[in-house]
Parts: structure tokens; sequence; C-alpha cells
């Protein structure tokens, strides 16, 4: 009889560890987009320095392959995935991906997931659209190539100018459309920061973009050095859990994707236009 006891309290036990563990609130994702310099030498020791997680998006377009003055070199990409941060595939060429060229995406993931290799970088599983340009016909291709989680921007719901944004929401939001909840522009402040992590609330997860700190190459993306020096301690300060894309697996683990991908996007689209719900 407490054999039998046994038995079922073990099987209780398994059940309750299996799925996905519940998201806590101030959960915050950081993403680095383009390779950048500045990402090496200012980030990486920032986030050494608070024990951040993040994720690289490394691409080889712009002129990563001719200008090191202002993109790292591979061996420095390797050194931040010894360092223990995530890299992630952002295509060969900074490739904006749509309806008509999606074919040509294949080719440009495993130009970088070659890459790798060759530097001892595991295969990367996450993924962002470069320039933030979406296309339905990219799921299939994502998911052939091993990508469990894709960043996209704040587009549609917002315009890409601004940078703004929305959470990520379990159930909702398609794992290979995770929107970006703040996309950090040159004349953003502490409140714009502010603004994107206070989504990250209620089971959402608040997932942040940046580019170079500074971006030289990039300057409609650029995020001086003292800004997020401020952006990083209020994280810090704030008691944020800051994590890699690749480290939101435990809490999305057995959660069914949405029948159609897209729908949570235009339901969105049309609250915002409605006033239904605070941009
Ligand atoms: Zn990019």
């Amino acid at each position: 009889m407490r054999r039998n006891w046994m038995l079922l309290l073990l099987v209780v036990l398994t059940l309750e560890t299996r799925g996905a563990e519940p998201i806590p609130d101030k959960l915050v994702v950081l993403t680095f987009d383009d390779s950048v310099a500045s990402q090496f030498t200012v980030v990486r020791p920032l986030l050494q320095k608070y024990r951040f997680g993040a994720t690289f998006f490394i691409t080889e377009g712009f002129s990563f392959s001719t200008d090191k003055k202002n993109y790292m070199t591979w061996e420095q990409i390797a050194q931040l995935h010894r360092d223990g941060f995530e890299i992630g595939n952002h295509t060969r060429d900074h490739f904006g991906v749509n309806s008509k060229n999606f074919a040509q995406l294949k080719e440009q993931l495993q130009a970088i997931n070659d890459r790798c290799a060759t530097h001892q970088i595991p295969k990367p599983t996450s993924f962002a659209y470069p320039g933030n340009s979406i296309a339905k016909e990219a799921l299939p291709v994502l998911a052939e190539m091993g990508i469990r989680f894709a960043r996209r921007g704040g587009a549609p719901e917002f315009p890409y100018e601004k940078g703004g944004g929305l959470a990520y929401e379990l159930g909702l939001d398609h794992l290979l459309l995770i929107p970006t909840a703040g996309d950090a522009r040159p004349d953003w402040t502490l409140d714009n920061l502010k603004k994107a992590v206070a989504l990250a609330k209620n089971g959402k997860i608040a997932v942040l973009q940046f580019h170079g700190v500074p971006d030289l190459d990039h300057p409609w993306v650029n995020t001086p050095v003292e800004r997020f020096g401020e952006y990083m301690k209020f994280l810090n300060e704030g008691g944020f859990k800051v994590i890699a894309l690749r480290d939101i697996e435990k809490y999305v683990t057995g959660i069914d994707p949405p029948p159609d991908p897209f729908a949570i996007i235009e339901t969105r689209k049309k609250a915002i236009s409605n006033g239904t719900s605070a941009p």
C-alpha cells in the first residue's frame, strides 16, 4: 500500500515539473543587432558587471568584412559565446526577407551557421529579422533551419521610426514572431526604456532591441554610451531579470502555437487604431 502511494506521489511530481514555468514579472530579454564593434568594447563589460544575459544577432552585412573599426571580428564574436552570451543569426547580408525573396533565406542563414561552426560557436537557434522585415513564408524556412525563437520589431503595430513596441504574450505571439517592446533610438531617454520594460508584467516578456553603443555606421539606431549606462543601471537597481532570447525556453515549453501566427498582429493593429489599447 505504501509503495502505491509513493508511486502516485512520483507520478504527481513528474506531471508538476513538466510544461512551462510561469513567467515572472520584470523579465527582460536583451538583444543587440548588426555585429557592431562597440557591442564588444562597451556593451560586453557592462553586461558582465551586472551579470546580465543577452543575445547578439550577427550579420556580415553592411561593411562587416572591411571595416573592423565599426564591426566586430569573428574572434570577438566567439569570445562573446565563450563568455556565456547567445550568438543569434541575423543573416549573411542583413537580408530583409519578404514574400518574393524568401527562397534565399535558407542560404543566408546557412552562411552564418557555417561561420559559427568554424569558430566553435553552436548553431544559432535564435533569429532576428533584418530591418525588422517579416513575411509569413519565412516561418517554415526558419523552423527547418532549427530556429526556435525569432524576434521581429515593434512594427507593424507601431511605426518603425520611434522604436515603440509591445511585449511578448504567451500563447498569443508565435515564437517565430516575437515582438520587440522597445527598439532604442538616438533620442531615447531613460523614460522610453522605463516605458518598454514596464510591459514586462502579468505573464508578458519585454524584449529590447539595441544596435551599437555607440553606432557610428547606423546613426539612426545609435545609443549614446552614457544613456546605455543609465538603462543598464536602471534594470539592475529595479530588480529586473535580464536574459538572452534562448533563455525563454523554460517559460514557453509545451505551449501550443497560435493557429494563425499573424492573427494577434491584426487584432492589436485594430485595437490601437480604435484607441482601445494605449500605444
Ligand atoms: Zn539588423
